[in-house]
């Protein structure tokens, strides 16, 4: 089928097969998953390790649904490999823990967001930073398993075995389903933010109002900036106020626009379809910054002038380490902070997808696995 990279066309498994892994895949999971780029997903079997002494198991009870999920099932970045069965906004509770993992026990709940593990001695990884890892960090689901071969699986499924080292704690204080979107959706827009210092007296700038951007605008909120949401969706103006915007710029219309030319210290670019950069570009001030965190599957072109002129800078995040993810969960359940969301079952993932790509989602689907069921 065109387009469907299958594991082999990719060259791993020739190269892992030179290796002998830790730990076969023996236990059963039901997952929802799919077969090819034009396919809807549908149930199937997959298999997840035994635990080693220090993996924890996680019977899933949500998994927010990301818009990458649509970007990798679908193929649009030409990456994917069948079958996949996307989710990495993992909140459980643990049912088993290896006898040298330290942070967890039976029963406690814990979180898994966008990595799975990574090869922990490269600089980044050293720095926290494993989503840089220099040997390529092993994505939840989707990326080549460290250690037991073949393609990773998410969390679209009942289980999940993972090393306890890229396993967050999550705080009794949040709820539960609410915070399942915090492991990608927070993560990959706090990070830039305490990067680039956002903070009291800044203007700043959120380019769309999906799972994402709404989560922005919360943290931007919360870090005391002057907040301004950027949308195509007139009639999320007045709930882009009560998540924290102080004021909302409908995106099509130029005058709107033109009122907020060179006045933005940092804009973070949320959308997940092609658009035009340099329409938010001009809006910075001289020195200010942009930042992509959204992924068209297309590029967006920028003119120079956009740059050169002020000397603005256009920079690019993605997610974030772990430290910065548990610092991030721990900052949510002190300060209250969780996404809004609409909880759905397994069955209904296609049609939220579908949702997802009209911008019809307020704002972050979440599966319930526990009331999904799977055949
Ligand atoms: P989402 O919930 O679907 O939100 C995307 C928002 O973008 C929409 O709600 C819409 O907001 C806006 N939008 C959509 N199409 C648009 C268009 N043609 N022109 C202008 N605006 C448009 O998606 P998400 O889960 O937040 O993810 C957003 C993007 O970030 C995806 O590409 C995803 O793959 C990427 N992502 C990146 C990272 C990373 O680490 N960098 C991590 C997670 C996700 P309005 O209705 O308000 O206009
Ligand atoms: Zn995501």
């Amino acid at each position: 089928m065109e387009g469907v990279i299958s594991a082999e066309d990719r060259g791993h498994v020739q190269k892992q097969a030179e290796k002998a892994f830790e730990a076969p895949l023996v236990i059963p999971a039901r997952a929802y998953g799919t077969t090819g780029p034009t396919a809807r997903l549908r149930p199937m079997e997959i298999k997840r390790r035994e635990p080693r002494p220090q993996d924890v198991q996680i019977e899933i009870l949500y998994c927010g649904i990301c818009h990458s999920d649509l970007h990798q099932a679908w193929n649009e970045w030409k990456n994917t490999v069948y079958p996949c069965v996307p989710g990495h906004e993992i909140i459980g509770r643990v049912v088993k823990a290896g006898r040298d993992v330290k942070k967890f026990k039976e029963g406690d709940i814990a979180g898994v967001g966008c990595l799975v593990d990574s090869d922990r001695t490269c600089p980044s990884c050293r720095a926290g930073l494993e989503q840089f890892c220099d040997n390529t960090p092993t994505f939840t689901y989707n990326g080549e398993d460290r250690v037991s071969g073949g393609i990773t699986f998410g969390g679209y499924s009942q289980t999940i075995v993972v090393d306890e080292s890229f396993v967050l704690r999550i705080s009794r204080n949040l709820d539960y389903a609410a915070a399942a979107p915090l492991l990608c959706a927070g993560i990959t827009t706090y990070s830039p933010m305490r990067r680039w210092k956002v903070g009291q007296g800044q203007k700043v700038g959120v380019v769309g109002l999906g799972g994402l951007g709404h989560m922005a605008v919360k943290f931007a909120n919360a870090f005391g900036a002057h907040v301004a949401l950027f949308t195509t969706s007139p009639n999320k103006t007045q709930d882009a106020m009560r998540l924290g915007a102080h004021e909302v710029i409908i995106s099509k219309d130029p005058d709107e626009m033109h009122k907020h030319l060179n006045s933005f210290d940092f804009i973070l670019d949320t959308v997940s379809a092609e658009h035009n950069l340099d329409a938010y570009l001009e809006l910075l001030k001289r020195d200010g910054t942009m930042t992509l965190v959204g992924a068209p599957p297309t590029p967006s072109p920028v003119t120079g002038f956009s740059l050169i002129e002020r000397r603005r800078q256009l920079t690019g995040s993605l997610i974030g380490g772990l430290p910065e993810t548990q610092e991030m969960l721990d900052f949510c359940a002190e300060r209250g902070i969780v996404c809004d969301i609409e909880m759905i079952t397994m069955q209904q993932v296609n049609e939220a997808y579908e949702r997802m790509l009209k911008s019809d989602v307020k704002y972050r689907f979440v599966i319930d696995l526990q009331l999904s069921a799977w055949s």
